[in-house]
């Protein structure tokens, strides 16, 4: 299956994690949240073919981290994939949004420059930002909204900018949750687990729980479980297609 959000370098024990995910053939697209951390979260998968490593300063994180964009710009052609990136317009996090501002802007601006990249987004209480910003730099990529909890009209909105939808279990653990993404186009939605943020009964998610995803979406969708799979699975084609060289192996 596919975990397209996940911070495996975050795991305490992530070697057996990624160990798990590779002998369970899951295709993982794993964060990380600061420039600096990039190496070594891509080192500990070298040899994985399925699991990849995206390069982000995560929103969070912007403030203490402004002079890390260089060596994100350093990096960037290292990777097609870059995240966790967005902004986070929560009461504790307002205070920052210059530095998110600034930093956001940055990295879409080098997107752009290197041609374009799947973005993983974070975009908690700041749609609107998000999509104005994302609008202002078309060829950053391909922005996949992660754990989206905006308005329906916000949803709208980022359908009609083209983006896409990753879900993961906690999204789908609420009845609002549930209504947007049966409003998100279905060959636009990618699983993710966010984990080990993310816990479910108690544990930490790992990308194994992607399953929880398709057995969720199915119910969602009102299709069986196998043509859940194949559908999540098509979309993931898709979106690697879009991507060309430097993608999976699928
Ligand atoms: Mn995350």
């Amino acid at each position: 299956m596919i975990d397209f959000h996940c911070h495996l370098d975050l795991y305490p024990d992530h070697e057996s994690v990624i160990e798990q995910c590779d002998s369970a053939g899951i295709y993982v697209l794993s964060m990380t949240t600061t420039p600096k951390a990039w190496a070594k979260s891509n080192s500990l998968v070298k040899g994985r073919k399925k699991i990849r490593t995206a390069l982000g300063l995560h929103p969070e994180l912007a403030h203490e981290r402004l002079e890390e964009l260089s060596l994100f710009d350093y990096l960037i052609n290292e990777t097609k994939y870059v995240g966790e990136i967005g902004l986070d317009g929560s009461t504790n996090q307002k205070q920052h949004a210059a530095a998110q501002i600034h930093v956001f802007e940055h990295i879409l601006k080098t997107s752009s420059v290197a041609g374009g990249k799947i973005l993983s987004v974070h975009s908690r209480r700041a749609v609107d930002d998000v999509l104005k910003m994302l609008g202002q730099f078309p060829d950053a990529g391909i922005p996949v909204l992660h754990w989206f909890t905006g308005t329906k009209h916000q949803l709208e909105k980022a359908i009609k900018q083209g983006c896409w939808f990753s879900v993961g279990p906690a999204m789908l653990k609420s009845k609002k949750g549930r209504e947007l993404v049966s409003l998100m186009p279905r060959n636009k939605i990618l699983p993710e687990t966010d984990g080990p943020f993310v816990r479910v009964k108690g544990k930490e998610t790992t990308p194994l729980d992607s399953s929880l995803v398709i057995s969720d979406l199915s119910k969602v969708w009102g299709e069986s479980i196998d043509v859940t799979r194949e559908i999540l699975l098509n979309s993931f084609r898709t979106i690697c297609t879009i991507c060309g060289t430097g993608c999976y192996d699928y």
